[in-house]
């Protein structure tokens, strides 16, 4: 196969352009994650499917790719996408809503909304990234990051925070087009804030020594803003200069642009060489809204009975790039034609179960070329800015293709294996790769004594009891001590469940 090209759209430079890496062969990427202040909907899912494809093409290429994709556990306030940083932080809101009655405090929350999150992100058969940083466990790198700026010039401190001053950037708004010339014309609501030398300033760090969770810094207790902690992050796993950076429409802006002033005006070099956004999804022709009961997640469309990977199927089936309209009808078609990729992968498994694995050679039979070149067209267009739609018609023709031969060859069934773990591999549509979902994490040694001669399970049976009774320091005790371990543990209304980490 000659080498291919990867081109997918650039936001910076508006047009589709090949995806090159720095270092040969391995991709350097980073998207950004959830706030975990409730479930992700679907549509956050779309956006993260996105990134997802993205991995799976590069690795179908041959390509090393390291992904970080973070996880927001503070610092993400409710009018941040509008304006910056006032309003009230969304976990801290969150803990004083009605939902947020359930939990101890604001960590339990985030904890819990990190682990349905992550579930949902394995129901619907993601790649796991290479490292899931949570910013609160980075304050120190976003610190060091905010003095700096501080340092050059780049941001200064009022009373109530530090903020990074716009003006001395003389590149702010090229990747959105949100130019500070515009922002003087009102494209975007401001807050008043007579501290800020100009209101499109942004909070870097917030001073309050009020907030549930706060670190002291050296502008006093306080959190850092949301953008702070994508540039720190990125930084950390990735070096001064990503690949490819992605996340939703509506992250480009004021979210993507500031990453790119902070980041920029600390390093002095780009941040990203290509820019991803993934669009809107609206749900029956409207925006997904909880007033008008069009909003999903992956848990309501699990419990009516839908097959995740169907609803993976529906998300991926329009290329990233559209605008998505989410059907009820939709679902059900995609319903309809996973059950048939499964029924296909059934039907070759029968043959190649059979097999001894010395027959298992495929031969360059004109059904294995047929398949291969089906293949090739498939990976041809996710190469071509990933158009899903192209890909998968290409992954049915190739099933089609299986289900006409009256009766499999082994040679033909161990070419149809093929074409199907590779068409899963791109497109993850087949079947669920990993652990199976919402299985317990736990599995065949949980019968092994731990620490004080006790189990796994008599240790979750212990917490538990603790958790009821309100002892929270013991049962954060316990938890830690099942992490280091090597069990980390994972809480849901279903009950707690853990998984073996290596130490
Ligand atoms: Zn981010």
């Amino acid at each position: 196969m000659a080498a291919r090209t990867f081109k997918l759209y650039d936001t910076l430079s508006r047009q589709v352009k090949e995806l090159k890496t720095q270092e040969p062969g391995h991709l350097k990427f980073y998207t950004c994650g959830p706030t975990v202040y409730s479930y992700a909907h679907i549509g956050n899912f779309r956006s993260f499917l996105g990134a997802d494809l993205v991995v799976r093409t590069a690795k179908a290429l041959g390509w090393k790719v390291t992904w970080v994709s973070n996880i927001t556990d503070v610092g993400h306030l409710t009018q941040d996408d509008i304006a910056d940083a006032d309003g009230e932080d969304k976990m801290e809101k969150a803990l004083h809503s009605k939902e947020g009655e359930q939990f101890a405090n604001v960590w339990d929350l985030a904890e819990y909304y990190t682990n349905c999150y992550m579930e949902d992100w394995q129901r619907l058969n993601l790649t796991e990234p290479n490292v899931r940083p949570r910013a609160t466990q980075h304050v120190r790198e976003q610190i060091t990051m905010i003095q700096a700026l501080i340092d050059s010039g780049h941001a200064y401190e009022t009373p109530t925070g530090v903020y990074f001053d716009v003006n001395s950037d003389a590149d702010y708004g090229r990747l959105s087009g949100n130019t500070l010339d515009k922002l003087k014309e009102g494209v975007r609501d401001v807050v008043l804030d007579d501290n800020k030398r100009q209101q499109a300033d942004f909070a870097l760090w917030k001073k309050d020594d009020h907030h549930l969770m706060q670190w002291y810094s050296p502008w006093g207790w306080g959190f850092p803003g949301w953008h702070i902690e994508c540039s720190a992050m990125a930084r950390a796993y990735l070096g001064d200069t990503l690949d490819l950076h992605s996340g939703g429409e509506d992250n480009l802006f004021p979210h993507h642009e500031c990453e790119v002033a902070q980041s920029e005006s600390f390093t002095g070099k780009p941040f990203s060489n290509h820019w991803m956004h993934v669009r809107y999804l609206q749900v029956e022709g409207e925006k997904m809204a909880k007033s008008t009961g069009n909003f999903f997640t992956v848990r309501d469309l699990v419990e009516r009975g839908f097959d995740p990977l169907a609803l993976r199927y529906a998300l991926i089936s329009v290329p990233y790039g559209k605008p998505f309209n989410f059907t009820m009808q939709g679902l059900r078609d995609a319903q309809g034609n996973v059950e048939r990729l499964k029924e296909c992968l059934r039907r070759v498994e029968e043959v190649t179960a059979q097999t001894h694995p010395k027959e298992s050679n495929t031969s360059a039979s004109s059904f294995a070329n047929e398949l291969n070149r089906i293949y090739e067209e498939a990976i041809g267009a996710m190469c071509d800015d990933l158009n899903t739609s192209v890909a998968i018609a290409k992954a049915l023709e190739g099933a089609k293709a299986i289900m006409r031969e009256p009766t499999l060859s082994v040679e033909d069934a161990n070419s149809g294996a093929q074409f199907l773990t590779k068409i899963n591999d791109l497109l993850g549509i087949v079947q669920t790769e990993g652990a199976s979902p919402l299985a317990p994490l736990g599995g065949a040694n949980d019968s092994v004594t731990l620490f004080e001669g006790k189990s796994i399970d008599a240790w979750i049976t212990e917490r538990s009891e603790a958790k009821r009774a309100k002892d929270f320091t013991k049962s954060d005790k316990i938890r830690d001590n099942l992490a280091t371990a090597g069990y980390e543990l994972r809480d849901s209304p279903e009950g707690t469940t853990w998984a073996r980490r290596p130490v």
